[in-house]
């Protein structure tokens, strides 16, 4: 049966902090997706919420959620009540979760992908060049490398001259957050990956608002950003309404669905 694949980043495209809310003035009857302990970290709209649960549990449809969180910080996050999206790509692309296990085949090709020799000198880097807010850069999911910075000048300083040394590892910031990330270790090489050899789906719709969303939006037959991202990369259409921008990407899929199933 023919299937239509939404693969979709959740910070700042689905789900948002308080913070992003109020910076962003954003109006609408928000629903906490994310909590530790008793601390409200991550919300969602309401129609949202609704729209895409509805949407994820129609059988032409796969909701693929795609995000750079590890797997704990995946895991915390609970889009609606009931079970869980059947697929994730979590960790950049470092595991494509079925039924909340990796898939093995994925698993390895990551895995043999890692320069751990680079790795250990990126991470040598990092700790004698920054001043680490942790004394620890991070190796998560022994897939990227993390670390908090309290200066982020220096790593956007460093960024060009990183990107020389080690052309196959991708640096971002995301905040205070710096990430070093194998450049082949993407949402988008894992969601071709998932399309080509487990799902064979007939179009694929993605959104994403950030730097490491660009190759999942290049892989989508079409793809939105959210108003929000500073970014406009070509061949992407911009979708409108902030926090509430889902549901510019989800009319979208309504219709497409109606095209496509009538074929
Ligand atoms: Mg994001």
């Amino acid at each position: 049966m023919d299937k239509l694949v939404y693969a979709s980043d959740l910070d700042q495209t689905l789900i948002f902090s308080r913070r992003f809310l109020n910076v962003h003035q954003s109006e609408g009857d928000f629903v906490c997706v994310e909590r530790r302990d008793d601390t409200e970290l991550s919300y969602m709209d309401r129609e949202v919420q609704t729209n895409l649960k509805c949407l994820a549990e129609d059988s032409r449809v796969i909701f693929i959620p795609a995000t750079t969180r590890d797997l704990m910080r995946y895991n915390r996050v609970k889009l609606w009540q009931g079970a869980a999206p059947e697929y994730a790509i979590v960790s950049n692309g470092g595991f494509i979760l079925h039924n909340d296990e990796p898939i093995p085949e994925w698993s390895e090709i990551v895995t043999s992908a890692i320069d751990h020799t680079s790795c250990k000198e990126i991470t040598r880097y990092f700790e004698t060049k920054f001043k680490t807010r942790s004394t620890e850069v991070e190796f998560v999911d022994s897939i990227f490398l993390l670390c908090k910075l309290d200066d982020v000048s220096e790593f956007d300083a460093a960024a060009a001259e990183l990107n020389e040394i080690y052309s196959d590892w991708q640096f971002e910031r995301q905040g205070h957050k710096c990430l070093a990330i194998p450049a082949n270790v993407t949402k988008g090489s894992a969601l071709k990956w998932l399309c080509e050899n487990i799902l064979n789906p007939q179009y694929v719709v993605t959104s994403g608002d950030g730097a490491l969303d660009l190759q999942m939006l290049e892989y989508g037959d079409y793809a939105f950003i959210p108003d929000t991202s500073p970014l406009r990369p070509m061949n992407v259409q911009v979708a409108a309404g902030g926090a509430r921008s889902a549901l510019k990407t989800m009319d979208f899929i309504e219709k497409r669905l109606g095209e496509i199933f009538l074929l």
